[in-house]
């Protein structure tokens, strides 16, 4: 018998990924994707669309999010899962972040007009059809030649302590969960092994997650090698946290993470989707 594959982690041009709503079902069913989550940033534009396709080539669609968090000064992504996308409290905390984004975006650019570079603005723009953020820089970076690729683009000018980075306050975990939670749906910690965190203040965080009646982290993701899936497994173990599991896809240029290809969850960790109809 063959597992049904989950893929509950991935971005379409609503935010800051590569391809429609429409072409994103469309390869991760033909990728072999059963059920996918549509996860934009600050977003859920992508939704009706994505939904549409989904039922048209058969596969599960699951209407998703990824939120930005501060969380003590760190920029933390909280994915939720199963939401209600006309819960009007959730889409007014995600309008507030688009301004908020719009802003930074604004600020980002006029950091790069300081360096000499005053176009990068305007191009990041041109290559985002809803959300702006980070990784549009980056793409119109390599787009001229400025860097050799979008990793390059992140270390030497976006990422914090670089020229270009502007830190932005977005919502609170609190806030975030919150809006998770009255729209219906479930709270999972993205990418987990990715944020430079202590061990001590890492189990803080996730103390407070729980406390906010956080669902899930997500053990398995592009993101994680094998270790670090293991070891998130133990921490959602010894929390109290289920487990899912994310390619994060964003374009098929991206070589390591693609719809679908991702591992399973550790032995023993159960999935978020244990109580999904
Ligand atoms: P933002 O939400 O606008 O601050 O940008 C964060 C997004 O940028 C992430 O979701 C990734 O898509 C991308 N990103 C962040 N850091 C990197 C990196 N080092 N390399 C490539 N992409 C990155
Ligand atoms: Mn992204
Ligand atoms: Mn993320
Ligand atoms: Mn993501």
């Amino acid at each position: 018998m063959s597992s049904i594959c989950y893929d509950l982690h991935s971005h379409s041009t609503a935010s800051d990924g590569v391809l429609s709503p429409t072409a994103l079902v469309h390869l991760a069913a033909e990728s072999g994707v059963d059920v996918l989550a549509l996860t934009d940033h600050d977003s859920t534009d992508g939704h009706l669309e994505a939904a549409a396709a989904a039922a048209e080539v058969g596969i599960d669609f699951v209407p998703g999010i990824e939120i930005s968090v501060s969380w003590r000064k760190r920029l933390i992504h909280i994915v939720g899962l199963g939401i209600d996308r006309n819960f009007p409290p959730l889409q007014q905390g995600l309008a507030e972040l688009r301004v908020k984004r719009q802003q930074r975006a604004e600020a980002i650019g006029a950091r790069f007009e300081k360096i000499g570079m005053p176009d990068v603005y305007a191009g990041a723009c041109g290559l985002a059809s809803g959300v702006v953020g980070r990784l549009h820089f980056a793409m119109y970076l390599v787009e001229r030649r400025e860097v050799r690729d979008i990793q390059q683009a992140f270390k030497k000018y976006l990422v914090k302590g670089k020229r270009c980075y502007e830190p932005c306050e977005w919502a609170s975990l609190e806030e975030a969960l919150g809006w998770i939670h009255g729209a219906g749906g479930q709270a999972v910690v993205a990418h987990p092994a990715r944020y430079k965190m202590s061990r001590t203040l890492f189990r803080e965080f996730l103390l407070d997650f729980k406390a906010l009646d956080g669902a899930a982290l997500e053990v398995t993701c592009s993101s994680h090698n094998a270790e670090e899936a293991h070891l998130m497994a133990g921490y959602a173990e010894e929390i109290g946290l289920l487990g899912s599991v994310g390619s994060d896809f964003h374009s098929p240029h991206n070589s390591w993470a693609k719809l679908g290809k991702v591992h399973p969850l550790p032995a023993g960790c159960p999935p978020v989707w244990r109580d999904w109809q």
